[in-house]
């Protein structure tokens, strides 16, 4: 309780990846950003996933102050599958996946000034490669570098072909989100000054746990992938808890709350400012 006091004081938490459209979260948005602000968040990135997300996460930036907006195109084939098998209610329009690229490449950079970062992008291979995936990517990084946005990228066993893609790109300011990557590929995105981030699951998963020991401050976000990897289990996830990441990082980094959490405003100010 003293912990939150003290954080409300200082105002300067950052959710650097939510998914505020969701259907889970929609219907008690106002109660959810309020909360939000009572455990003194300053930022939270609401992240698109495909064309009616991107509006839904521009229309949530104008109405709540704390709210930034990011928008991009998500694994296609992948949120097809997460759709099929998804176990809340959820309204099919949210996975819409037939859509012209190019016109929704277009609406972004209409609304550039309106857009923190590219984000949800980059590469899912469970069910395989695929040759739209890379396609969107790419033309996902191209924007990225004409509108001179950070981008954060989503790679689940597409590791290594999205940091050779990233690699192969004149983007600097990348965030690999909720990366589930090998030790040494960890390292390679250290080493090539990205960032990555821990996400509150942190509280109990070793691999988030050993990103945070190996990787500079200076390199990390905190997110909680709002509704998914809640910190509680048997709860769904929403921005106020993204203090726990914050609390682990002191704990692992062996320095105090308010030092961790400037440290990481620090990074915010440099990347998205
Ligand atoms: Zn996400």
């Amino acid at each position: 309780m003293e912990i939150l006091i003290e954080m409300k004081l200082m105002n300067l938490l950052i959710d650097i990846h939510a998914h505020l459209d969701h259907s889970l979260l929609i219907p008690k948005i106002d109660e959810i950003i309020g909360r939000a602000k009572n455990a003194g968040l300053k930022h939270i990135i609401a992240n698109g996933i495909n064309p009616e997300t991107n509006r839904l996460c521009l229309e949530l930036s104008k109405k709540y102050d704390i709210v930034k907006c990011a928008m991009g195109i998500y694994p296609r084939d992948a949120l097809k599958k997460e759709a099929e098998k998804a176990e809340y209610p959820l309204k099919l329009t949210d996975f819409d996946i037939n859509f012209d690229i190019n016109e929704e490449i277009d609406f972004i950079r209409k609304n550039k000034n309106n857009v923190a970062a590219i984000s949800e992008v980059g590469l899912d291979f469970v069910d395989g490669e695929s040759k739209q995936q890379i396609e969107d990517f790419e033309k996902m990084i191209s924007l990225a570098e004409e509108l001179k946005k950070p981008i954060v990228v989503h790679s689940r066993r597409a590791e290594q072909k999205c940091i050779e893609i990233l690699e192969s790109s004149k983007l600097k300011n990348i965030i690999m989100h909720c990366f589930c990557g090998k030790k040494s590929l960890v390292k390679r995105i250290a080493d090539n000054g990205w960032h990555l981030t821990v996400p509150t699951t942190v509280v109990r998963s070793q691999q988030f746990q050993e990103i945070v020991k190996n990787v500079p401050i200076s390199q990390l976000f905190c997110e909680t992938d709002s509704p998914y990897l809640s910190p509680y289990k048997g709860q769904w996830n929403e921005p106020a808890y993204v203090i726990e990441s914050y609390n682990k990082i002191a704990e692992i980094k062996q320095m105090d709350i308010t030092e961790a959490v400037n440290n990481v405003y620090m990074n915010w100010q440099r990347v998205f400012e």
